[in-house]
């Protein structure tokens, strides 16, 4: 491989070096990196792929999701990464929508996609061969080509698929390493002391994996990352805090980054049924905005860890801005500082560049940035420059010292009366009232103001005229809600944690007892 130019597949079979170290935990089965590359071995000749072609891997988290993308990779093929939460019509619209060859799919979503109308082939994860010759031929793919196609979360509308070159994922998966390193060389030098005793004296690695592998947060951070490094990956299949916390300390578990609810469900464990969490070295959360409290709370339970935020997306191949350690505690309204190897500026509304410290679109280029949205150049365009840079549909500002600040989404701002009003502002407002578990804002259709700002509240003992009060006292008083309404469960949530607010808006009219 030594002048083969950077594809996946070069750093995926370096991996094979770890040997017997183990690699999968995932309940009673423990998988050792070779074990998992026999099994890549068996599988890649039933694919039957050319380089190109699509196939599907339809799965929830397990170990065979992560032996078919290894096989994906090896055909030169590109692996659609289909969100296994999906109803049947959603999986075979992912599928069919892609033009997929081939399904990698569990029981489960087999039977779901032959519901949702779905004829073509699929090989079942319990019928993956387990033995085979070793493979001799070379893995075929260049850097330019498309390895994996990841599904945006779909917040804001309609999901879209992010085609995504090796040279892309690696890429994304460097810059974050990067920043890892100086995270370490910062604390080397703080502490006086090289860097080598501080190597010297971590444990040996090992991430408990509870994001989903199609999402980007799972696959770069809780897959790739460790498999090119040789650490262990635990994988937990359904999210309990409990079972977290035994997992933990039973595998001594070091990383584990988890959305802001999951985070939350920890502490109040931790707090009830106290908990050895005494081997976790890193702690994660991002995605989304966080909760002012949530990092006193973990760091509570869980003073030795360095926690660490990052902002990202799919169509990045992972965070464009991340934060750890000291720099998160000092500044924590922040999403960090710009990674290495991205480019980021924030734009006006003609695409001008804006001064320092002014909010606007935040646009980033650079090697992470995908080829564009499979089969949809309209969208593609939309967000995709000539040159290379990417528009994020986010607003942000970038401070003096270089921390990244996000202040909404571009399409959660909300035009009411002439008057602009960021979304994310006033939840966070709300999430400060004690009495307010939860909450979302969001804008409908107003005769006279064009747009009317409206929220949902999980919350205890408060009425809605007191939280209208105290977010227009805090806030501007244009931008206090004109409605706040209370739901007696949880927010709808997608697999990353993030407000559903496509369901939300359409749970509107029935919980304001107007007539859909
Ligand atoms: P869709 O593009 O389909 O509407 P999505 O944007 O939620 O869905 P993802 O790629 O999973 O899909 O999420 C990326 C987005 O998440 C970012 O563009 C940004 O809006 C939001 N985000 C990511 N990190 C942060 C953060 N630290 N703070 C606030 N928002 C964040
Ligand atoms: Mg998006």
């Amino acid at each position: 491989f030594v002048n083969a130019p950077p594809d996946l597949n070069m750093l995926i079979e370096a991996a094979r070096d770890h040997g017997d170290k183990t690699f999968i935990v995932e309940g009673d089965r423990r998988l050792s990196f070779e074990d998992v590359f026999l099994l890549r071995d068996a599988l890649v000749p039933e694919l039957q792929i050319k380089r190109g072609e699509h196939v599907a891997i339809c799965m929830r988290n397990r170990a065979e999701w992560m032996v078919a993308f290894l096989a994906v990779q090896r055909t030169g093929g590109v692996a659609a990464l289909v969100n296994s939460r999906g109803s049947p019509e959603e999986l075979a619209a992912s599928v069919n929508g892609v033009s997929a060859k081939l399904v990698l799919a569990d029981a489960e979503r087999a039977a779901l996609l032959r519901d949702g109308g779905y004829v073509g082939r699929i090989i079942e994860a319990d019928g993956f061969p387990t033995e085979g010759a070793a493979l001799s031929e070379q893995p075929i793919a260049s850097p330019e080509d498309p390895c994996a196609i990841l599904f945006t979360s779909g917040t804001t509308g309609r999901v879209k698929g992010a085609v995504l070159s090796h040279k892309n994922l690696i890429t994304g998966i460097l810059s974050m390493q990067m920043s890892g390193l100086m995270v370490l060389h910062n604390m080397a030098n703080q502490m006086g002391i090289p860097v080598e005793n501080i190597l010297a004296n971590m444990p040996q690695q090992a991430v408990l994996q509870v994001y989903p592998l199609f999402h980007i947060s799972g696959l770069g951070a809780a897959f790739l990352s460790p498999l090119f490094a040789g650490t262990k990956v635990v994988i937990l299949r359904r999210w309990d805090a409990a079972d977290a916390m035994k997992v933990i300390q039973e595998e001594d578990i070091t990383q584990f980054t988890a959305v802001p609810t999951m985070l939350w469900d920890m502490v109040s464990a931790a707090r009830d049924e106290g908990a050895d969490l005494s081997s976790l070295r890193n702690i994660g959360t991002g995605g989304q905005a966080l909760p002012v409290n949530l990092l006193d709370a973990v760091r509570e339970i869980c003073p030795q860890a360095v926690m660490g935020t990052g902002y990202g997306m799919t169509e990045c191949s992972g965070s464009v801005a991340m934060a750890v350690g000291e720099d998160f505690v000092r500044n924590r309204s922040s999403a960090g500082r710009v990674l290495n190897l991205v480019d980021m500026k924030i734009v006006g509304p003609d695409g001008e560049e804006l001064p320092q410290g002014e909010a606007g679109e935040i646009v980033v280029r650079g090697a992470m940035v995908m080829k564009g949205y499979w089969n949809n150049s309209a969208a593609t365009s939309e967000v995709l420059s000539e040159d290379g840079w990417l528009n994020t549909g986010d607003v942000g500002y970038v401070d003096d010292e270089g921390y990244v600040f996000i202040v909404d989404r571009k399409k959660d701002m909300v035009i009411s009366g002439g008057e602009n009003i960021y979304c994310a502002e006033v939840e966070r407002v709300m999430n400060e009232i004690p009495e307010v578990t939860e909450c979302a804002a969001f804008g409908i259709a107003d005769e006279r103001l064009g747009e009317l700002l409206v929220s949902v509240a999980v919350a205890n003992e408060v009425s809605e005229q007191k939280i209208i009060d105290i977010v227009g006292e805090k806030l501007a008083k244009y931008k206090a809600p004109g409605r706040v309404l209370f739901l007696n469960e949880p927010l709808p949530r997608n697999v990353v944690g993030k407000v559903d607010k496509v369901k939300l808006r359409a749970m509107w009219p029935e919980m304001a007892g107007e007539k859909a």
